[in-house]
C-alpha cells in the first residue's frame, strides 16, 4: 500500500543525512499515520451501517446525521453507544491482534539476519534515562530497566563514550539531541577479544537485541538489512499501535457516565 521504501534507505549514514533522513522518516510517518487513521474512521463507520437513530428523548437535528466518531460524548439512551462499545471492542481484539501478529511477522524476518559480534551494542548502548531513573524505574517493576542495570553501566562522561565508537556516538547524539536527553552505557562483561564472559547468562535484552527496527542501528550492525527490509511496515504498525490506544482511550472516556 505504501511506496516510501527508497526514501528510508539509509545505506551511508552521516551526521548530515541523518538530520535529513530523520526529517524524512518524519513525514513519510505522518502521511501513513493519516492514511491509517482515515483507514480506522472508514472501519469504525461501516460498523454502524445496520443502526439507525432510535430517536429516544435526546433526539435533535444532530441525531439525524449520527455521529462520525466513536470518541465523541453521546447520550446515555443513543443507540450509537452500541456502536460505540462494538468499535471498542474491535479494537481490543481484532485489531490488536493483528497488530502483534505483523509484529512477529517483523521479527521473524529478523532471523534471516545474523549478529556479526561486532560488540557494539554491548560497548555503547544508549537510553533516554539515566542510570537513577532506570534504578528507580526498576524498582517501580519495569523488567526492562531491571536487565538494563543488570549489565550495563554508565560512561563516566560523554567524551569516554564517544572514544569507544565515534561514529556511532555521534549518530546517537545527533538523533537524540533534537528530541531528549540520552545518557551512555558499557556492559563490562565484555572481554578484550569482545566476547561476552556471561554468554549462556544473558539477560534477555542481549538475546534479542534488536528487536526494534526503528532505532539506530551501528554501521557494523548484522541486522541493519533487516532494518531496511521492514522499516516502512515498522512505520505502519507504530501508527497503528498509536492510533488503537488513542481511540480505546478516548471511547473509553466517552462512554463513561
Ligand atoms: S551481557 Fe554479554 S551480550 Fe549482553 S551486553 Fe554484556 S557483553 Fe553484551
Ligand atoms: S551491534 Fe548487531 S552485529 Fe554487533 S554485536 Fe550487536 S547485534 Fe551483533
Amino acid at each position: 500500500m505504501f511506496t516510501f521504501n527508497t526514501y528510508l534507505r539509509v545505506k551511508a549514514l552521516t551526521k548530515d543525512n541523518l538530520i535529513q533522513n530523520e526529517e524524512k522518516k518524519k513525514n513519510i510517518y505522518r502521511e501513513i499515520f493519516l492514511k491509517i487513521n482515515d483507514a480506522f474512521l472508514m472501519r469504525f463507520n461501516s460498523e454502524k451501517k445496520h443502526l439507525s437513530c432510535s430517536q429516544c428523548k435526546n433526539y435533535s437535528t444532530v441525531c439525524k446525521h449520527s455521529p462520525k466518531n466513536p470518541t465523541e460524548k453521546l447520550p446515555k439512551d443513543c443507540i450509537y453507544r452500541f456502536w460505540q462499545e462494538k468499535c471498542l471492542y474491535e479494537l481490543e481484539t481484532t485489531i490488536s491482534n493483528s497488530i502483534i501478529k505483523e509484529i512477529k511477522k517483523i521479527n521473524q524476518l529478523r532471523n534471516k539476519y545474523t549478529c556479526q559480534k561486532c560488540a557494539a551494542c554491548c560497548k555503547l548502548a544508549s537510553s533516554e534515562y539515566s542510570y537513577e531513573q532506570l534504578k528507580e524505574r526498576a524498582q517501580n517493576g519495569d523488567i526492562f530497566s531491571k536487565q538494563f542495570i543488570s549489565i550495563f553501566v554508565p560512561y563516566k562522561n560523554k567524551e569516554a563514550a564517544r572514544k569507544v565508537y565515534p561514529e556511532f556516538f555521534d549518530l546517537l547524539e545527533t538523533k537524540y539531541k533534537q528530541d531528549e536527553q540520552i545518557y551512555f552505557y558499557y556492559c563490562p562483561k565484555l572481554d578484550k577479544n569482545d566476547l561476552c564472559t556471561d554468554y549462556e547468562n544473558r539477560p534477555d535484552i542481549c538475546r534479542d537485541f534488536p528487536n526494534n527496527p526503528l532505532v539506530i542501528f551501528p554501521k557494523s550492525c548484522g541486522y541493519r538489512q533487516w532494518q531496511d527490509e521492514v522499516d516502512v511496515k515498522a512505520l505502519t504498525i507504530h501508527a497503528m499501535v498509536e492510533i488503537t490506544e488513542f481511540y480505546k482511550e478516548k471511547i473509553s472516556i466517552a462512554l463513561k457516565d
